[in-house]
């Protein structure tokens, strides 16, 4: 697979303008459009792969490759992030506008939402001022339709002078048209263009001729008259980068420029108020466009939504909802995660014993008997059957409550309490995601436009329990705290990680609020968050996405450390000095420091070794403590209980031990992430420090009152 750099080959400024060819021919397609009209899952069917979707605005925020072929043409299909406008007020709009000017691709998908068709069209006609390579796919007509909304697709398409498919993309079947359209070599013509007032059309003729000789069709030389008379610096640097020269360095255009600006200002039109008026002249556009082609039946589903918002978001049932299905949420997870579980020790046994069977059929020495067996097999297999479980049901059930369009209600009932705080209700996402997994988290705080708000989500995001960390607190829940079994052992375990959990909020708006009087001060900002309408979740396809790609790849992580793990805590645990196994003397240097917050060193051990996955910390410290014996039945908690019991656990190790699960340092990927994301050192060591010191000190409070 060759590396590419978009059609000129000359900007390589961007890495979101690299792409990856798997031929030099292959074309290259843009997928955009506005927020939360199913770009991803149009992306996703073309291309058989697996972009994050989900209801609600801003979870793209970065451009995302993937191939498709239709009959002989190659494609590279290219997900960029959802956005209302190309005037670039956030990154996602900037590199959604960069990549439409510079990615050099040979046509623009833009989706649209049906339901709202006449907002979408403000991006379609600011796409069509860059380019006239445009594929409108009007999506989610199953939606309009079921709001009484008609929608004239070939009025549409004559008027707008572009191909219009409409799709339901949740249906791969109605995308074929789509495919079709791409692939229809005919180039458009009288292609719509927005009218702006007399004295801008007058200002950019003065410009335009000029800007055509010198960029020779490389750039719209009308789109790039408008931003040179508004004056975006950002975009003018963007585009010196991709001409590789200084347009305004040459004296005739910045003689007309100076004219035209004379021009349009003694008329009172200034660079501020310019980007107003072309908004506005799109935005009177597009209306003008759907007056007679759209029109609508009932509204009874908006009445819906209203209706269903008024309890969601209301401030008497808000919070007794969300905790409510927090609860019903870990319930199911951990009902669940306990079939799952006896069904997977069941089979491990077995393989095990299969195991042992060939071995000793091999006549293989018992020293590499013993490192494949209690290393390399049995940390995996443990992690496999306790860890994975609950991963495999919270992961479905958190994308059905993604897919509803819940999670947007969540971020606004939590809006004021995060205001208070000095950040913003988007911060609430971005923890959601922090659920799943905390570097998904961080990478979600791309949706905040305000940098100060930005360090304060990254920053606190581990301060949630990712996917890794549940399996740990669930197991220490159901072997030290609710010991009977059945239907009210598990629904009094579902209360109590609950409790940790919404402790664990509790201390993200205690850190936020510390660190914006602190490290981040500043005043929160002022933003509308997009407010996605209800739609059912797609229960099968939800459930096939988490369990088998979402599940698997977080199993195959696992596993890939997990190996290497088990083979190096078996050697520290058989590799003697002076008598004393490696693990011992590191334990044992731990041990004080681990004592000081209700540990003991084998445990400060595992929550180290489990640096690049928090799934290995349980059964690095089951190693830990059996060094010299073996798992008997290695998935099943009483016997592990036991384990920890002689090795001196008590309700207080157990307590401790879930708190520093809860708060300690993040794992290798998500501090990658957290540098990447910052892109300072700075305030990587201080996302690390944060949890860690909060959680060693809660510990060493704990151990200090249960002394
Ligand atoms: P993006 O933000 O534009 O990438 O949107 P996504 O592809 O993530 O889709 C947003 C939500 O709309 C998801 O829950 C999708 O399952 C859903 N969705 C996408 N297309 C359709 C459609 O045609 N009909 C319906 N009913 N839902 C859709």
């Amino acid at each position: 697979m060759g590396l590419t750099a978009f059609s000129t080959g000359k900007h390589t400024k961007s890495e979101e303008l690299i792409i990856k060819k798997k031929k030099a021919t292959d074309k290259i397609i843009a997928i955009a459009g506005n927020p939360n009209v199913g770009k991803s899952t149009v992306f996703n069917a073309l291309t058989g792969m697996n972009q994050h979707t989900g209801n609600w605005a801003g979870k793209t925020v970065t451009n995302a490759q993937g191939y498709c072929k239709h009959k002989n043409d190659s494609y590279v299909l290219v997900d960029i992030p959802g956005t209302y406008s190309l005037f670039a007020h956030s990154k996602e709009e900037e590199i959604a506008r960069n990549f439409i000017c510079f990615g050099g691709a040979e046509k623009t998908v833009v989706i649209c939402d049906a339901t709202c068709l006449e907002r979408n069209l403000n991006l379609v006609l600011q796409t069509l001022e860059i380019t006239e390579n445009v594929v409108v796919c009007v999506n989610l007509l199953d939606q309009a339709k079921k709001k009484g909304i008609k929608i004239d697709l070939n009025g549409l398409s004559k008027k707008l002078g572009v191909n219009v498919i409409g799709t339901i993309a949740r249906k791969k079947k109605t995308l074929d048209n789509l495919l079709y359209a791409i692939s229809n070599q005919k180039t458009n013509r009288n292609v719509y263009k927005v009218t702006y007032p007399i004295i801008v059309e007058q200002a950019v003729s003065i410009l335009q001729d000029e800007i055509e000789k010198m960029v020779q069709g490389k750039l719209n030389s009308r789109w790039l008259s408008l931003n040179l008379l508004s004056l975006n610096e950002s975009f003018l640097e963007e585009i010196k980068a991709y001409l590789q020269f200084d347009i305004l360095e040459n004296p005739k255009i910045s003689q007309k420029l100076c004219q035209a600006k004379d021009m349009l200002e003694s008329y009172g039109v200034t660079e501020e108020n310019l980007n107003d008026i072309i908004a506005s002249s799109v935005v009177a556009s597009s209306e003008e466009i759907c007056k007679d082609i759209i029109t609508f039946k009932t509204t009874t589903n908006k009445d819906i939504d209203r209706r269903l918002d008024k309890i969601f978001t209301s401030k008497k049932f808000g919070y007794p909802i969300m905790i409510l299905l927090l609860l019903a949420v870990f319930w199911i997870t951990i009902t669940g995660a306990n079939y799952i579980s006896q069904m997977l020790s069941l089979l491990f046994g077995f393989i095990e014993s299969k195991l042992q069977d060939l071995l000793q059929f091999w006549n293989t020495p018992p020293l590499l008997h013993d490192i494949i067996i209690e290393g390399i097999y049995r940390v995996p297999a443990l992690v496999v059957s306790v860890m994975l479980p609950p991963m495999a049901i919270f992961f479905p059930l958190f994308t059905i409550l993604e897919d509803s369009g819940y999670l947007p209600r969540i971020a606004f009932n939590l809006d004021k309490p995060f205001k208070s705080c000095h950040s913003c209700g988007k911060q609430a996402l971005t923890m959601c995601m922090g659920f799943g997994c905390n570097a998904a988290g961080v990478v979600g705080c791309r949706i905040i436009d305000s940098k100060r708000e930005r360090l304060l989500s990254i920053a606190t995001n581990s301060l949630v329990p990712c996917n890794g960390r549940f399996p740990t607190i669930i197991a220490i829940i159901s072997m030290f705290f609710i010991t009977i079994g059945g239907f009210l052992g598990e629904f009094l375990s579902a209360v109590l990680l609950t409790t940790f959990i919404l402790l664990s909020i509790l201390m993200t708006f205690v850190s936020t609020k510390f660190l914006s009087n602190t490290f981040l001060k500043g005043a929160p900002s002022s933003y509308t968050l997009e407010m996605p309408p209800y739609r059912k979740p797609q229960f099968l396809q939800v459930l096939v996405r988490s369990v088998f790609d979402r599940t698997l790849f977080v199993l195959g992580r696992s596993l890939s450390v997990a190996v290497p793990a088990g083979f190096i805590i078996w050697c520290m645990a058989n590799i003697s000095v002076n008598g004393n196994s490696l693990l011992l003397i590191c334990s044992d240097f731990l041990d004080p420091i681990a004592s000081l917050i209700g540990l003991d060193g084998t445990i400060l051990i595992a929550f180290i070794l489990g640096f690049p996955a928090n799934e290995i910390v349980i059964p690095i410290i089951l190693m830990g403590y059996l060094q010299n014996g073996t798992l008997t039945e290695i998935s099943s908690l009483s016997v592990i209980k036991e384990i920890l019991i002689s090795n001196g656990w008590t309700v207080k190790t157990a307590i401790c031990t879930i708190i520093f699960s809860l708060f300690h340092w993040p794992c290798s990927t998500t501090v990658l992430t957290i540098k990447k994301e910052s892109g300072s050192i700075k305030w990587t060591i201080l996302s690390v420090l944060l949890p860690t010191v909060i959680g060693a000190m809660i510990c060493f409070l704990i151990n200090l009152i249960f002394l």
